[in-house]
């Protein structure tokens, strides 16, 4: 297979800056790119060295719906990082590669017969869970969505208005009481926003008390994506309590995604 075979070369269609770190961005859309919801695309930037052209990769969750004719990504600039830096000066017309390969397990057909979602992410992790939100499938399966998004500011609550704007929906809108919509804001006070790390949230239980659902092994079916180690300390958290990870052919009622 020739490297050609292996990537396409996308244009670079919209950008949207939510704070000085962070900013989203649209491509076009190789008519064969197929994806499940949840799931990362590898993106590739070209790169001058003194050695000459090299292509950057990086794995980055796609923010858009399976039927869109765009990928969307979802990005924090990470200061001398090789990658991101290179991406935050890319322009609207500007190329990037896509890799033809989607990959990753943060898919909800890693469940079977959950009743409640629990989509927990701090930053950027958010990104697959609203593709996972624009899934029809994935409200007509479950009676309770919570989605819960961790941040350190307020500015960084990113696409709080799409998803707000659920309930008010062509298609979805008739779903919308199933969602919970839970933000977490780490380092400054804002009113109805919880406080404190995802994890503490759960053991002290103000997760539960402030969205009304109990989480029971029964019905719970719980998706972790973020920082690795909010991803980590969440997950030890559940499986201490009894809970498994879902495996290939073994589901389970765990599936999470480390951001980096
Ligand atoms: P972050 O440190 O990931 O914090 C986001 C939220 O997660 C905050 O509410 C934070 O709470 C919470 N959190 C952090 N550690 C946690 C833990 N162990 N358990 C539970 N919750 C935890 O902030 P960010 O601004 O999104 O990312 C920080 C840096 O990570 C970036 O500046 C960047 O350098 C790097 N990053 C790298 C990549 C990459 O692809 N290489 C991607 C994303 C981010 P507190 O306020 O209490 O800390």
């Amino acid at each position: 297979m020739t490297a050609e075979d292996k990537y396409t070369t996308e244009t670079i269609t919209e950008i949207r800056t939510w704070t000085p770190k962070l900013f989203s961005f649209r491509t076009t859309r190789y008519r064969g790119y197929r994806f499940i919801p949840g799931q990362f695309a590898r993106l590739g930037v070209r790169k001058q060295t003194p050695e000459g052209e090299k292509i950057v990769w990086r794995a980055y969750s796609i923010v858009s719906a399976d039927y869109d004719e765009y990928l969307e990504f979802y990005s924090i600039v990470v200061p001398g990082g090789e990658f991101t830096s290179t991406l935050a000066d890319l322009k609207v017309g500007d190329e990037i590669l896509v890799d033809k390969t989607n990959y990753g397990m943060l898919t909800t057909d890693r469940f079977v017969e959950g009743r409640d979602l629990w989509l927990l992410s701090t930053g950027t992790g958010l990104a697959p869970f609203i593709s996972i939100l624009h899934d029809v499938s994935t409200w007509e399966q479950y009676e309770n969505i919570v989605l819960v998004h961790g941040v350190r500011h307020r500015d960084e609550l990113a696409y709080a208005e799409l998803i707000e704007a659920f309930k008010e929906h062509e298609y979805f809108g008739e779903f919308a009481h199933k969602l919970r919509y839970v933000q977490v804001v780490t380092r400054e006070e804002v009113p109805g926003a919880l406080s404190g790390r995802i994890p503490q949230l759960l053991e002290n239980g103000e997760l539960e008390r402030s969205t009304g659902i109990r989480i029971d092994p029964d019905r719970a079916r719980i998706m972790i994506c973020g920082n690795p180690e909010m991803v980590d300390d969440t997950r030890k958290f559940f499986v201490d309590n009894g809970y498994t990870l879902s495996r290939r052919g073994k589901p389970g009622h765990l599936a999470v995604e480390n951001l980096w």
